[in-house]
């Protein structure tokens, strides 16, 4: 039995171990994950990983002989099916249990299926941990025709590996413009004509009927329109289920993911949740609950939970941030648009180096910044700062972002 239980070894729950522990924390901590590897990160897994430009040994979190060292009990391999919280125990699919203090719980999300004929056909893909990317790999080498599933983050940058790989990709997307679900319509097409120039076949506004197979494998997308389009390799990128069965069942307040307060407390006694799996109030969303994907949120998750458990309780305050590697491309991420009533342009799309500027009420919510580091860094102050700003200024990228204040 530990002080702590963490389930969930990724990027939240590592976090976690790392923060408790830099907090000079004494108690005992484990480490619970279902994955077989130590803790490693998973944006590259659609990026470099994909590519073959970094070893997976360059994803971990921390190497092997940290956990060690920081009294940190890995238990890799291990899926916990159940929680009492009464007991303050969880059980493991093979029936150990393990008593706990304070249970972190940090399991993320499970890659979303597509619920159409042909879905778990061998050959369609998703994009979620280490073994979904080497499954792939291994089936690349034979692999010509690639159809990508879901215009968002990991859809694209599978596309844009993949193109660079020499495959023709087709990626389609069910909405009218790429990362319908995160951004406006001008990086949309933005990136959409970047991918087109690449040579990816982008089918906008366009619902998939089902995978059709031949001896069991993916050979096709049967569009709703009835068209076939030809795929030996089939990656579907359509967001996550979160992984939060066995704390609802234990009577955990939620439903698309877990709710918890300011601190990360879940509706059960001593039963934290972070990352991907947590909704929370935000305050950069007017207070709305949301639930966000991204490494910034499931870090800043930790540090608070880490805090709260080591006695120097903090609320979760944090900017919301997220960045995507596409081509040549950096983007960058900061704040959330949802609601802005007003989008500037900032800088030259043409030179591949802009912002766009979501405004609300005068106000700076969020920015998307492409090749444009110092936009990104200066915008965040802005949006921090949530005061008025001069809207006749931002436009012109000879002026720095932080002398717009009004
Ligand atoms: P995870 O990192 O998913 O960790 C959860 C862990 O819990 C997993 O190992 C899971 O197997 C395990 N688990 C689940 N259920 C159980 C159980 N019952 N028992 C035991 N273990 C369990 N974010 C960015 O900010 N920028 C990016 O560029 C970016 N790119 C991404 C690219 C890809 C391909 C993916 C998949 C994600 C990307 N993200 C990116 C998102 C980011 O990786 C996640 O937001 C982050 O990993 C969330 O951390 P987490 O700890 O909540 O979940």
């Amino acid at each position: 039995d530990y002080d702590v239980v963490i389930v969930g070894a990724g990027q939240a729950g590592a976090q976690t171990a790392i923060a408790l522990r830099q907090l000079r924390y004494q108690g005992t901590v484990a480490l619970i994950g279902d994955e077989a590897e130590l803790p490693y990160e998973r944006p590259p897994l659609t990026k470099a990983y994909l590519a073959g430009e970094k070893s997976f040994e360059r994803l971990l979190i921390r190497p092997a002989a940290f956990w060690q060292e920081k009294a940190v009990d890995l238990r890799p391999g291990c899926r916990i099916d159940a929680v009492d919280p009464a007991a303050r125990r969880v059980t493991a699919a093979d029936g150990t249990s393990i008593g706990y203090r304070r249970l972190v719980w940090a399991t993320g999300g499970a890659a979303r299926r597509l619920d159409c004929p042909g879905a778990a056909l061998a050959g369609v893909h998703s994009m979620r941990s280490r073994a979904d990317a080497d499954r792939l790999a291994s089936e690349l080498p034979t692999a010509r025709q690639v159809v990508v599933i879901g215009g968002g983050y990991i859809g694209l940058e599978a596309a844009a590996v993949l193109v660079g790989a020499g495959k023709a990709v087709t990626l389609i997307e069910a909405q009218q413009h790429v990362l319908a679900r995160m951004s406006g319509t001008m990086l949309a097409r933005f990136l959409e004509a970047e991918h087109r120039a690449r040579g990816v076949t982008l089918r906008l506004g366009t619902a998939v009927h089902g995978i059709e197979g031949r001896d069991g494998t993916a050979c096709g997308v049967r569009l709703a329109s009835g068209e076939l389009v030809p795929a030996d390799l089939v990656i579907v990128g359509v967001g996550i289920v979160p992984a939060v069965a066995p704390l609802l069942a234990a009577g955990a307040r939620g439903s698309d993911g877990v709710e918890v307060d300011a601190v990360c407390r879940t509706s059960l006694p001593d039963v934290y949740a972070i990352g991907d799996c947590a909704t929370h109030a935000n305050a950069f969303a007017d207070g709305a609950r949301i639930r966000l994907e991204s490494v910034q949120n499931a870090n800043d998750m930790a540090g608070t939970v880490a805090r709260s458990i080591a006695g120097v309780a903090h609320p979760y305050y944090a900017v919301p941030w997220f960045w995507s590697n596409q081509y040549d491309l950096r983007l960058q991420t900061v704040g959330l648009a949802a609601g802005h009533d007003l989008a500037v342009l900032r800088g030259a799309i043409d030179a591949r180096s802009f912002s766009v500027i979501y405004l609300r009420n005068g106000r700076v919510v969020a920015l998307d910044c492409v090749n444009a580091t110092k936009d990104y860094i200066q915008g965040r102050k802005l949006i921090e700062s949530g005061a008025d700003v001069r809207t006749d200024l931002i436009a012109d990228s000879t002026v720095a972002l932080t002398t717009c204040l009004q």
